[in-house]
């Protein structure tokens, strides 16, 4: 799956969690999600977060390979652990993203090894996509449509996102004016 569908996807079944569990949709949130979706792909230089890596791709790449341990729910519990020690909308987020885009990755045709390191097996799957062709296309804007109609007419859920959103650049500022302020003086 590519970083475009992997946002979508994950942003769609985490407004669908927001509505289901009546989880706020915070932008922090929402933040965390699109974090979390693209980090599994980490082993990949070439990929959306890979080449803003610093570097740090290649080195996973060369250590673990492309679709290799990072694309393991042991990886995901690592992650999660360390989230969840403080729990925030923006961790969990970055949680559920991270499990968002293995279970993307999951559907694909060459799959993933979700039990690495503990045993190598991956699926064969009946339906399944290959990345970067029509039938991901189709489902990138599947899920943006079900993303549209999740946010802005099930679940309303834009409101408390603005509300969020206009609280988090309101603290920003401030922040950014008391750092003026400091200087100045
Ligand atoms: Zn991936």
């Amino acid at each position: 799956m590519r970083y475009k569908t992997h946002i979508v996807s994950s942003l769609t079944l985490g407004a669908g969690i927001s509505i289901t569990l009546h989880y706020p949709f915070h932008v922090g949130y929402v933040l965390g999600i699109m974090f979390g979706s693209l980090l599994p792909d980490i082993d990949e230089p070439r990929s959306f977060i890979g080449r803003r890596s610093f570097g740090f791709a290649s080195f996973v790449n060369e250590t673990f390979g492309h679709r290799g341990i990072t694309h393991s729910l042991f990886a995901w519990g690592i992650v999660s652990f360390f989230c969840l020690l403080s729990p925030t909308p923006f961790t969990i987020g970055i949680s559920l993203g991270y499990l968002f885009h293995l279970f993307g990755d999951f559907f694909s045709v060459r799959s993933i090894q979700l039990f690495l390191p503990f045993h190598p097996f991956r699926p064969k799957l009946p339906l399944s996509y290959k990345t970067g062709s029509l039938s991901e296309d189709i489902l990138f804007y599947i899920f943006t449509i079900l993303l549209v109609y999740f946010v802005f007419i099930l679940g309303h859920l834009h409101h408390y996102f603005i509300l969020s959103s206009t609280e988090l650049l309101d603290k920003m500022i401030h922040i950014l004016v008391e750092i003026i302020k400091g200087v100045m003086t």
